[in-house]
């Protein structure tokens, strides 16, 4: 069985997980992730999307609105890449509560959201699709994220810092000699290999699975409230920026545009069992309804596809066990040699996708103060991989990319099958503009057609290369079809004759190079 050393082995391979990687590589901890499945593959991958405000907890959470406000702003410097910078709407519809609407508002002046009232009639210009109506608008920074990119860059990151990133390997094991942890045994869910790591320090970062980790190393009453929620994605973008109910947090009450789509969210179902991925045909019902709500006709588009995650909560004493939406989004890192005498493990637990930066720093500052060493965090300033350059992902980006690059694939010698950018790359590399020595280099104008129909095309090519003039360009392509004919003349007969005719109307009749300026 192979044993892996280490400073820090973490347990579950979700944003917080990996984020609790990325921060304890960066201050130079060795660092060892082990995720059951692929990253992302819990609550992480299964979430609605959103990058919150903190809108949507300024009035009732007033503490997870602030931590908000905070890590959206480090997210879009940091991780721009992964975000899409949507923006978001609070708008009060017809069922809810107008009240609310100044509640929100001062509580977004308290917990420092920005957030900024807009006409009704503005909200429908920028969002036509928007319920007509629409009583009262607040514009917030929300934004979307692609949580794989997110947390593969984590991870990639991680790794070239030298972190080991152990997909498929779940941790079947906690060991434990007396009263601290050192490390766990892993299993690869491919191979069934099994591997011992030994670490410094222990980080239970298995969200909504945290209680069964907990277990694993003989602590018994770390109480996870799963919280299953179901989010249907929608076959348009029926709207361009997140659309939030301006309302204490409800069933069905944000819409997200997601890349080409559009996902609509969440329920909140207690559950016992975080692997519980129940869809009640009732719930999905709710939600197209909630839809029709933000959005009239919402119904009339496709549902694509439904799928549930379940929110990592910690249930703490005011909990009344059953309504998970009434436990604090906040998270909570509980250092078990404090609180249970087990040293050198630690859990962290609960939050949002929008927090893990903050709850990996808190986490990796609890690894140092148990190592006794003093290493500060950069995470608020570190880009991630691919984020260097601070650019948000646009939607029309991969079509740019596309059509940026569309023109290179293109066929110019069908014959000879040479592609424009063999043909730019050839014509740069001979440093030519010659015809004659492309063929060489390219057999470009030596099959059937003997340059009939490619060498127009090249011609074309040459043209648009490094401020060649158009006489320049018309020169080569006489010089070449002068040389071609050289050699059809002495075997102009049959079908080759009928071949050369027809190059005849393309150079003369529809180019006419007759009288082709050079
Ligand atoms: C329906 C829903 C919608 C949400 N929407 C949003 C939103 O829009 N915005 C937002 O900010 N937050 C949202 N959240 C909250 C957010 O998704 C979670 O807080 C966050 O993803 C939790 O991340 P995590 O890394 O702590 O947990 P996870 O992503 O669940 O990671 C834990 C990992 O541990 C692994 N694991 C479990 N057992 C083992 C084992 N034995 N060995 C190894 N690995 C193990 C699991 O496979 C899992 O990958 C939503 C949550 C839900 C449920």
């Amino acid at each position: 069985m192979v044993t892996l050393r280490t400073d820090v082995l973490v347990i579950g391979g979700g944003a917080t997980g990996a984020g609790v990687a990325w921060d304890a590589a960066l201050r130079g901890l060795d660092v060892v992730l082990a995720e059951r499945k692929d990253l992302a593959e819990g609550t992480s991958g299964r979430f609605h999307g959103l990058v919150h405000s903190g809108g949507r907890y300024a009035v009732k959470d007033p503490r997870a609105a602030e931590e908000c406000v905070a890590e959206n702003r480090v997210l879009r410097n940091i991780a721009a890449d992964t975000l899409e910078d949507t923006g978001g709407f609070f708008v009060t519809t017809p069922w809810d509560d107008p009240v609310y609407a100044d509640r929100f508002a001062e509580g977004c002046l308290a917990t420092g959201v920005q957030c900024e009232e807009i006409s009704p009639a503005q909200a429908l210009r920028e969002e036509p699709r928007l319920n007509p109506d629409i009583s009262r608008v607040f514009r917030v920074p929300d934004a979307n994220v692609d949580v794989w990119k997110l947390v593969w860059a984590l991870a990639r990151g991680a790794a070239t810092r030298g972190a080991q990133v152990l997909p498929y390997h779940a941790v079947v094991a906690i060991d434990r000699e007396g009263d601290e942890v050192t490390g766990a045994r892993l299993r690869d869910a491919r191979t069934g290999e099994e591997t011992v790591v030994r670490a410094r320090v222990t980080v239970n970062a298995a969200g909504a699975w945290a209680g069964q980790l907990a277990a694993l190393a003989g602590i018994d009453d770390v109480r996870i409230l799963p919280g299953r929620g179901i989010m249907i994605a929608m076959n348009h973008r029926l709207v361009n920026t997140v659309v939030n109910r301006c309302q204490m947090p409800t069933d069905g009450d944000i819409i997200v545009p997601v890349r080409t789509v559009c996902v609509i969210g969440t329920t909140d179902q207690h559950t016992d069992d975080p692997d519980d991925h129940t869809v009640l045909e009732s719930e999905v019902d709710q939600m197209l309804d909630d839809g029709e709500k933000l959005v009239p006709g919402f119904r009339r588009a496709r549902a694509l596809r439904v799928w549930t995650g379940v929110r990592p909560l910690f249930e703490d004493v005011k909990a009344d066990g059953t309504l998970t939406r009434d436990v604090t989004r906040s998270h909570t890192l509980l250092d078990h040699s404090h609180r249970d005498g087990v040293g050198r493990f630690l859990t962290i637990t609960g939050g949002k996708l929008t927090t893990f930066r903050l709850m990996a720093e808190h986490t990796v500052d609890a690894v140092c103060r148990a190592l006794s060493e003093d290493r500060p965090c950069t995470t608020t300033a570190e880009p991630l991989p691919g984020s260097e350059e601070r650019r948000h992902y646009n939607l029309g980006e991969r079509l740019g990319r596309k059509e940026a690059r569309l023109a290179d694939e293109q066929l110019i010698c069908d014959c000879e099958m040479v592609s424009r950018s063999a043909l730019e790359d050839g014509i740069r590399r001979r440093a030519t503009t010659n015809l004659d020595d492309i063929r060489r280099l390219l057999r470009l104008g030596m099959g059937p057609c003997q340059g009939g129909f490619c060498m127009y095309r090249a011609t074309g090519v040459l043209h648009g290369l490094d401020g060649m003039t158009s006489q320049q360009a018309n020169g080569a392509l006489l010089d070449f079809l002068q040389e071609r004919w050289k050699g059809i003349r002495p075997v102009l007969y049959g079908d080759q004759l009928r071949q050369a005719r027809l190059d005849d109307w393309i150079f003369q009749g529809t180019l006419d190079v007759g009288h082709l300026s050079t």
